[in-house]
């Protein structure tokens, strides 16, 4: 079944992927991609999908990557019932766009490069196979179509909305720390006096802001959780979320989890940086 979707784009957040290293072709192949959207269900999710491949059957048939699709998505559901003790009733609902498409439509939309975004509905930069980045773009918008399923009138800041999808995304990668290029970028912006305290990040989303403080701060939150599951334990992100959930009050879930203040940990967080620090 095809569909024309989306008519209407309204922001919630955004991947943050291009400027952290990805590079999806764009416009490797111009067949298959024609703004008719190919549509799949499985247990969860309801896809679509309209990136270019021409074929619909065999091994790198549309049929396959949808197929495949679906078993990452599911694969991400059971993980973010697990980390993040989330487990959305209804079905969320995914487009994948072939790149060349999902640029024309969205590329202005965002001041920076992004490789998806949620807005009601998961979008994300499509590829004609799933590769990692792809799967990690996958998990970190479906943290954000978790909260918005099950906290839909509470706006959370995005230091804990794109920290926690980051963190997520990485983790839904087999990566348990920043990668290289993040962790050096954020001890020498730390070395210079440049991190943000958590209360700057706490837009409700970071579209806002330019490239350069756009990559910062998704560095920085992500760096956040990560600190949080190596000092603590990754169950203690779980809590959270879970107390995020029942309580509607982030401080207060912070506050329970970690037996202490948001504050408290936020200063561990940027002493815990300024230690590997080089002069
Ligand atoms: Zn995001």
């Amino acid at each position: 079944m095809n569909s024309g979707r989306p008519k209407t784009l309204r922001l919630m957040s955004l991947a943050l992927s291009v400027l952290l290293g990805l590079s999806v072709a764009a416009g490797a192949a111009s067949r298959g991609a024609d703004g008719k959207y190919e549509k799949r269900t499985s247990s969860h999710f309801v896809l679509h999908q309209d990136v270019a491949i021409d074929k619909t059957s065999g091994l790198r048939g549309s049929r396959r990557f949808e197929q495949e699709l679906l078993k990452v998505l599911e694969k991400a559901y059971d993980r973010m019932d697990a980390r993040l003790g989330l487990r959305p009733r209804r079905p969320i609902v995914v487009v994948v766009h072939d790149a060349a498409i999902y640029d024309r439509r969205f590329g202005s939309s965002f001041r920076f490069p992004s490789a998806g975004f949620y807005g009601g509905e998961v979008h994300v930069r499509g590829d004609v196979f799933v590769h990692m980045e792809l799967v990690r773009t996958l998990h970190h918008e479906l943290v954000h179509a978790a909260f918005h399923a099950e906290l839909p009138s509470l706006v959370l800041p995005a230091w804990f909305n794109e920290g926690l999808a980051e963190w997520f995304g990485a983790r839904g990668m087999g990566r348990h720390s920043l990668t290289r290029g993040q962790a050096h970028h954020l001890s020498t912006v730390a070395r210079d006096g440049g991190l943000y305290p958590l209360n700057e990040l706490s837009a409700a989303s970071f579209g806002g802001l330019e490239p350069g403080a756009a990559q910062l701060a998704y560095i920085e939150s992500h760096a956040f959780f990560e600190y949080l599951g190596r000092r603590y334990s990754e169950r203690k992100i779980r809590d959270v979320c879970r107390e995020l959930v029942r309580s509607h009050d982030l401080e207060r879930a912070f506050q329970k989890t970690f037996k202490t203040k948001l504050a408290t940990l936020e200063s561990g967080f940027y002493a815990d940086i300024m230690a590997n620090v080089r002069p």
